[in-house]
């Protein structure tokens, strides 16, 4: 039974120099559960992106002379206000992105708990001399204007972080999310408008062209990126114009290797929580299951038995497990890569396989058996819950092949010996790597890819720091 409330699409606008905005151009926004239009967006021009930079970099100075306690306080009233429209913000973007209600609010929830975690990480000076010859300090500086670039799989816990990132390290921003989820993003400015001074929280809908504006503009000090290789490929090359800093999150294919001496049956809900939450579109998603031959045959048929049972359908339905695929171009691109998959000799589709016949972008959870490298399913980042499930029987075999990609975002091993679990993950190329556990970040740790999967980390001290510029400080002996 569905448990949709009413839906509240006015009032939809861009944030620049504190005033909520529309005018001009507008698009379509889908609700990938029906295929359906359901709200206009307004499309950004380019002379309110123009004004947008133009306010972000007017309250830089200002801003960036607060002190980390005053921006602490306001971005925890950002945080509070949030919370505060938490079911509006829900409906919101389940409506845009597909996902079950109560994932959209754990989303939100998490966004906020990461945002206020990283807003009490203290940056400090870091003295590295200091003596008789004198001292010798490293100062982090705010960076100036970041603008910020969100994907459409998970909007907002994207958004809120880099806002709280940029703004508490004393930067202005400039935000953009995808024009497929563009709305609870939007509704961020209007919450946000009356807790920050004029210019320094700026979000804009549009386009990818307003994306490519963005990484070319002169006055944008950093890019904050969030998105597909191929994308990050274009913003690296573009920021070169002005040397701007990036920070890249970009796709992955993670590997997990299951060992012989794990019970499939107690490791098949994690696995599969791993493979198929956000119906897959997850960066940090299990993509490449390799399972020792030993224990292949459970494992399988414990996942499709899992693919099988849970509820697929919109998110708004009670006991929905699966959403929609988000947007008909990444719909047709999984189902593509399901076609490729079922022409393969040998393999065996052992649930899924097929679009569900019913409005909106909805495939089954798909699990496939006797699959192996070479094939699309496996080397491509598929972004949808398909998982493919490759067999091994040799320990060092399976690790080079789990590091034979160009993707390098996460990793894990699971079995039962820790100490083995411990030594293989250290061998995976991943910008984490798990034992036993799979898909997650903390405000607290560094998060972030290697190869193609990114540049440069999020969250933590580290994170933070990519929104600095560090200044060393040479000062000779007192007198
Ligand atoms: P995408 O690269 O198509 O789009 C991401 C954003 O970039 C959108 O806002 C888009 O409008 C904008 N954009 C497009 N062209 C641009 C350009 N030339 N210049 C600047 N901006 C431009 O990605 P997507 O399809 O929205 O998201 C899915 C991808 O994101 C997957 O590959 C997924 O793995 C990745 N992702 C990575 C992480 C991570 O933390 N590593 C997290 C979530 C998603």
């Amino acid at each position: 039974m569905s448990t949709q409330p009413t839906l509240d699409v006015n009032n939809i606008a861009h944030l620049i120099d504190g005033c909520l905005e529309t005018g001009g151009k507008s698009f379509d926004v889908i609700n990938p559960s029906t295929g359906a239009a359901f709200a206009r967006c307004p499309d950004a021009s380019r002379d309110q992106f123009e004004r947008a930079v133009g306010a972000a970099r007017r309250a830089f100075p200002g801003w960036s002379k607060t002190s980390f306690k005053e921006r602490r306080d306001r971005l925890n009233r950002f945080c509070d206000a949030i919370q505060g429209r938490l079911e509006e913000l829900a409906m919101l973007l389940t409506t845009e992105q597909g996902k079950p209600l109560a994932a959209a609010k754990a989303e939100i929830e998490r966004a906020v708990y990461i945002a206020r975690h990283l807003i009490t990480i203290l940056i400090e000076p870091e003295v590295m001399r200091s003596d008789a010859t004198g001292r010798v300090e490293l100062r982090y500086k705010p960076l100036g204007v970041v603008g910020g670039i969100t994907p459409w799989n998970v909007p907002i816990i994207m958004a809120v972080p880099k806002i709280a990132s940029a703004l508490y390290t004393g930067n202005t921003i400039l935000l953009k999310p995808s024009p497929y989820t563009p709305l609870a993003t939007l509704r961020l400015g209007d919450i946000g408008r009356d807790v920050f001074p004029p210019g320094v929280l700026n979000i804009l809908a549009g386009g990818n062209d307003l994306g490519q504006w963005m990484t070319e503009h002169p006055d944008i000090d950093k890019i904050n990126f969030t998105g597909s290789v191929a994308t990050g490929k274009r913003v690296m090359a573009a920021a070169s114009t002005n040397m701007k800093r990036l920070t890249l999150e970009l796709g992955g294919n993670d590997a997990a290797i299951v060992l012989n001496d794990v019970d499939p049956r107690a490791i098949a809900a994690s696995l599969f929580q791993a493979a198929f939450a956000n119906s897959g579109q997850v960066c940090q998603a299990i993509k490449r299951l390799y399972v020792h031959e030993d224990v292949y045959e459970a494992m399988v048929s414990e996942l499709a038995a899992i693919a099988k049972r849970v509820k697929v359908g919109d998110g708004f339905e009670e006991g929905v497990v699966c959403g929609p695929v988000q947007n008909a171009a990444q719909y047709r691109r999984v189902l593509d890569i399901l076609d490729d998959t079922a022409r393969q000799s040998g393999v065996r589709i052992l649930a899924g396989g097929h679009a569900i016949d019913r409005p909106g972008y909805f495939i089954a959870p798909t699990v496939v058996a006797d699959i192996a490298e070479g094939t699309r399913l496996v080397d491509e980042e598929p972004f949808g819950p398909v998982l493919p499930v490759i067999r091994f029987n040799d320990l060092d075999d399976a690790v080079a092949r789990a590091n034979d990609t160009r993707f390098g975002l996460g990793a894990s091993v699971w079995t039962r010996d820790l100490d083995k679990g411990a030594e293989v993950a250290a061998r995976l190329e991943s910008g984490v790597a798990w034992v036993n556990h799979h898909v997650g970040t903390a405000p607290e740790y560094p998060f972030g890819g290697i190869k193609e999967s990114g540049m440069g980390r999020s969250n933590g001290e580290m994170g933070l720091k990519r929104n600095m510029e560090p200044q060393l400080l040479v000062l000779p002996p007192a007198a």
